[in-house]
């Protein structure tokens, strides 16, 4: 059931794409423009907050913290807080994206969505969420390696963490294993299934399925980030005396889309093609970290993903390929450590410690991982690069991926947040709350 009202207020308009035209610099290089418009279903813009030089007292700072030591650098750290965009079920970077996606599948009449992922993915949750809002049926393909024991009723699939969420809308979800995704290759099984659905053997209801790649990064989807950069474009406004410019943004990177949409939106909104110049303001630099797969393999795929919007760079920039342009105007720095979704006791810690000292919450696979390796890279390779320098991370959620380690960080919440019985009676101590 799709949300609807009658009258102006509460407005259904959300639920109704309005039509999208792209930034000003956008035009004439990105050609594949979104036709189909876009659905308002996130909450934009998201704040920027300054983490530090911050007014507010330090008290929690743990001395030597990764932290500290950026602060002690004169560096000014922001974060774009995209963890905001949506409650809890549709959060994070996807639905941005999102945005553009399912406005183009109602557009073309389907009646569900296809889409695929690990198994917490963030993507998934949150398009099973937003096929909901509009009507969709979703049908999630989850990558795990329990999907034989799943199948075979020893083990149960579960609730945690995005699985909750995935299942609480109801989404149809359909088990692979790590290696079948990695012989067939996710763009494969997406097809497969979504022919299935809308053969007649199938009885799940649908039978016009829209497929979305996995983490929604294709180049449609990607108009989202180039949205999101606009919109940072004018909540910064590095043009004006009142406004900051940006050093350096840098953010997590997984299936490609936020990372294209940033570091084309950075670098055309700064004067890259020559349709809007800016030169009073320098382009930032752009750091996407990878969370698996390895740098060369991002600069490929980021480029792939910058040919399907259209990319189409003037002459005088003398590229031969996109390829070329991308290196240039991105870093992307391996961030992987143990693994994809695997984290190190030295990346939990500075997930908590985060939380300890900002009040903010990172994710284990992403913005947890990609933000301490960033900060690594600052401490141990580059420090003076960075002085004084102002940092924007762009936090892209993910938090429900941190109830897939509560084992691991249950057992350090003792030494951050110690829990004792309330002393009402007496009867622990003198000091207790009794004689008072
Ligand atoms: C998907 C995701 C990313 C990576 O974005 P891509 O566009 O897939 O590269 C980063 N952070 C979180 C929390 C995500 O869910």
């Amino acid at each position: 059931m799709a949300f609807s009202a009658s009258s102006s207020f509460p407005s259904d308009a959300p639920f109704a794409a309005s039509a999208y035209s792209p930034p000003e610099w956008a035009e004439g290089v990105l050609r594949a423009v979104p036709r189909n418009g876009r659905l308002a279903i996130a909450n934009l813009p998201t704040p920027i907050h300054k983490i530090f030089p911050s007014s507010r007292p330090n008290a929690n700072g743990v001395g030597s913290s990764l932290l500290q030591r950026l602060r002690d650098l004169d560096i000014t750290l922001l974060v774009k807080r995209d963890d905001m965009t949506a409650g809890v079920e549709l959060g994070g970077n996807k639905v941005r994206k999102l945005e553009f996606l399912l406005a183009d599948a109602l557009a073309g009449g389907y009646d569900s969505v296809v889409t695929i992922g690990g198994e917490q993915s963030n993507h998934c949750r949150a398009t099973a969420a937003a096929c909901r809002m509009v009507g969709l049926e979703p049908h999630l393909i989850l990558r795990t390696k329990r999907a034989n024991d799943v199948h075979a009723g020893k083990e149960d699939f579960g609730c945690t963490g995005n699985i909750l969420f995935d299942r609480m809308v109801g989404s149809k979800i359909y088990l692979c294993t790590p290696g079948e995704y990695g012989r067939a290759g996710s763009r494969a099984l997406v097809e497969r299934l979504a022919r299935y659905i809308s053969s007649e053997s199938s009885e799940s209801g649908s039978s016009k399925p829209y497929q979305i790649p996995v983490g929604g990064s294709n180049g449609l989807g990607t108009w989202g980030y180039i949205n999101a950069v606009n919109e940072i474009m004018s909540q910064t406004k590095p043009s004006t005396d009142s406004g900051i410019a940006l050093h350096h943004v840098v953010f997590a990177c997984g299936s490609g889309g936020t990372a294209t949409g940033i570091t084309l939106g950075m670098a055309l909104a700064h004067g890259a093609c020559g349709s809007r110049t800016l030169q009073s303001v320098s382009t930032p630099k752009v750091h996407a970290i990878g969370v698996c797969d390895n740098p060369d393999y991002f600069y490929k795929t980021v480029a792939e993903i910058a040919d399907e919007m259209g990319l189409t760079l003037p002459d005088f920039l003398q590229c031969d390929t996109t390829e070329t342009f991308i290196r240039q105007h991105l870093t992307a720095h391996q961030g992987k450590g143990l693994g994809y979704a695997s984290s190190t006791q030295e990346e939990l810690d500075f997930v908590t410690n985060f939380a300890l000292e900002t009040g903010i919450a990172l994710d284990p696979v992403y913005s947890g991982k990609a933000l301490y390796h960033f900060m690594t890279h600052i401490l141990e390779e580059d420090p003076e690069e960075y002085r004084g320098k102002n940092v924007l991370f762009w936090h892209t959620g993910g938090a429900l991926g941190l109830y897939d380690k509560v084992q691991d960080l249950s057992d350090m919440m003792g030494g951050v947040s110690p829990v004792q019985r309330l002393d009402i009676y007496g009867k622990d101590s003198d000091g207790s709350m009794a004689s008072i």
